[in-house]
């Protein structure tokens, strides 16, 4: 039987197939008297202290085996489980409704879990299967039956499961364990880091898996193109061991160049940078060959230390994580783009009936001037060494623009003053992500370093479709001719002010895209790790000539699909297909 799920670790593997289900501990609801309510407090507080105890275990035992990346998650559920926020309201719930540890518990993290839900942010979404697997753990510790760490058997496994937690993976690293396919999650979710982490295929989000698998006969995860097949015949079987092969060499090949710039045919240089989310993928991305970092997203910071306010200090702790192992290469770091669908932030005003057109990025930062400068502070001491550029997201005007210059200006004269140091010259750019400013940039060209372009918004904004709604999802063009007119306003204003323009959005790790990227300006691509290989090799394939001239005809096309049969036909035959 063969399923469709997203690739999320390339490779292909053929294995056993190995069922992984999840043991849930009922959790009834019962009346507790009075006297016994501090009691059953008590014995919540014990429940989390042997999960912190589990977390940490599992983090030792995984250390040295799994990357920084996945042993950084432990981190995260350790500090989730030692918020004060999250006790109290727990024992707020057992004192006021006068109920068992199991059952408040429960609902204190179902809580988070639907607030985490309602961003529609696949990463938020992600760290609520975190909390699903504490919630387990701590339930079953509640229950006194302690939770029992999975032990795996047998070769060659291919695991198959709703949803990997990180705590059922605790024993994986040294296991046969040759490839993974989860029904749920999504790029960001642990199955994918923790298959990365091992280097080896996975698929997750595939719709039907649990109702089909069965824990016997074999399995084939394509990590490629997402192809998940449940007892194979013996021809599939042979087909996809020669396509494993042929994927491994033609790795070995690309690997061999990673570190090698990648230039254009006639010698044209673009970054390739590396678009970087959690402070663990600085690892990844410094192996395949980043020319830097193009877009750090500070929210995350911000989720961390949430429902506080990131200080100073841990700004620029933060930044220090990224700038350092990448010194001398430049690391942009965005400023807050808190609100639109990133609402996890108690700080935001819930009542918007519109967030992702409403006070959302500079816009809140604005109104929020102390956040602002904190933020501007940590990041002008983390620049001291001259590695480290400041992106300002969703600007929509001049105006924004040059009050958040003045607010940085006050900065740098309250740093200057203290006498600490920092960049003098340091960069800034902005987000080209809303269409006026992609159709105005020639305007915001004097006052900017470079632009960097966020096809994520810009597309959401210029198609109007919402980019978290799967039912508008087959409207999603990037090769939709209004895009490419905002792409080549915003690679003619750079050209002309001299500027670089880059493209963070999931565009710049689209090879398809590559040669009209190239061709309408663009400087620097910045991308998931695990795109950057890829990335350079195509660009390598190129001449900036012949992508300026597909571009010039792009323009010309009046759909998006006429532009993809001319890109389709420029990639297979060069600019014999102009
Ligand atoms: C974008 O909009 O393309 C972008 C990179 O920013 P984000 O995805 O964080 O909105
Ligand atoms: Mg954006």
């Amino acid at each position: 039987m063969r399923l469709k799920g997203i690739p999320v670790s390339p490779g292909i593997s053929v294995g056993n197939a190995q069922i992984v289900l999840v043991q849930e501990t009922p959790v009834i609801r019962l009346s507790i008297p009075e006297e016994s309510l501090e009691a059953e407090v008590a014995r919540m507080r014990a429940a989390l202290e042997a999960t912190i105890r589990d977390v940490e275990a599992l983090k030792e035992q995984a250390r040295g085996k799994l990357s920084e990346d996945f042993l950084s998650i432990f981190d995260a559920h350790v500090i989730i489980l030692k918020d004060p926020s999250l006790f109290n309201n727990a024992a707020a719930h057992i004192r006021n409704e006068r109920v068992n540890a199991e059952y408040a518990f429960q609902g204190s993290i179902q809580d988070m879990v639907k607030g985490l839900m309602a961003t529609d942010d696949a990463y938020f979404q992600e760290r609520a299967t975190d909390l699903e697997d504490l919630r387990r753990r701590t339930i079953e510790h509640l229950a006194g039956t302690g939770a029992e760490e999975r032990k795996w058997s047998g070769e060659n496994l291919v695991l198959l499961a709703d949803t990997l937690t990180p705590s059922e993976t605790g024993a994986m690293h040294h296991a046969p364990i040759v490839g993974f396919a989860t029904e749920r999650g999504a790029r960001t979710s642990h199955t994918a880091i923790i298959a990365r982490s091992l280097e080896i295929p996975a698929v997750v989000g595939v719709k039907g898996l649990m109702g089909a698998a069965t824990s016997e006969g074999s399995v084939i995860v394509d990590g490629l193109s997402g192809v998940v097949i449940l007892d194979p015949t013996e021809e599939e079987i042979a087909e996809y061991r020669l396509r494993a092969e042929a994927y491994k060499e033609q790795r070995r090949q690309i690997l061999s160049h990673a570190r090698a710039e990648a230039r254009t045919i006639d010698g044209h240089r673009i970054l390739v940078l590396a678009n970087v989310d959690l402070t663990d993928e600085v690892k990844s991305a410094i192996e395949v060959g980043a020319n830097g970092v193009g877009l750090y997203r500070s929210e995350f910071l911000f989720l961390d230390c949430s429902p506080d306010l990131p200080s100073e200090d841990q700004h620029l702790a933060y930044y220090n994580r990224i700038a350092e192992p990448f010194f001398p290469h430049r690391v942009v770091i965005r400023t807050l783009d808190l609100g639109g669908e990133k609402y996890f932030h108690s700080v935001l005003d819930k009542s918007e009936r519109n967030p992702v057109l409403g006070v959302r990025a500079v816009r809140f930062c604005l109104l929020h001037p102390e956040v602002f400068k904190t933020q501007f502070r940590g990041l002008l001491r983390a620049s001291a060494k001259k590695n480290v550029a400041i992106l300002i997201p969703l600007i929509t005007n001049l105006e924004e623009l040059k009050q958040s210059l003045v607010l940085l200006e006050e900065c740098k004269a309250e740093l200057r003053a203290k006498k600490v140091p920092f960049d003098e010259h340091v960069p800034v750019g902005i987000m080209v992500e809303v269409p006026s400013t992609a159709l105005t940039s020639e305007a915001f060209a004097p006052l900017v370093d470079f632009f960097s372009i966020g096809t994520n918004d810009l597309i959401q904004y210029l198609l109007a479709i919402d980019r978290n709604n799967d039912s508008v999802a087959h409207l999603y063009d990037p090769m939709h001719p209004a895009v490419l007119k905002c792409l080549a306003a915003v690679g003619e204003a750079a050209a002309k002010a001299g500027k670089p323009v880059a493209v963070c959005g999931e565009v710049a790790a689209d090879t398809r895209m590559t040669p009209l990227l190239i061709g309408m300006g663009v400087t620097a691509l910045s991308m998931t790790p695990s795109s950057i290989l890829d990335v350079k090799a195509r660009v390598r394939n190129l001449s900036l000539k012949a992508c300026q001239k597909l571009a010039k005809k792009a323009l010309q096309c009046h759909s998006g699909p006429e532009v993809g049969e001319l890109v389709d036909a420029f990639i297979e035959k060069g600019d014999k297909a102009l």
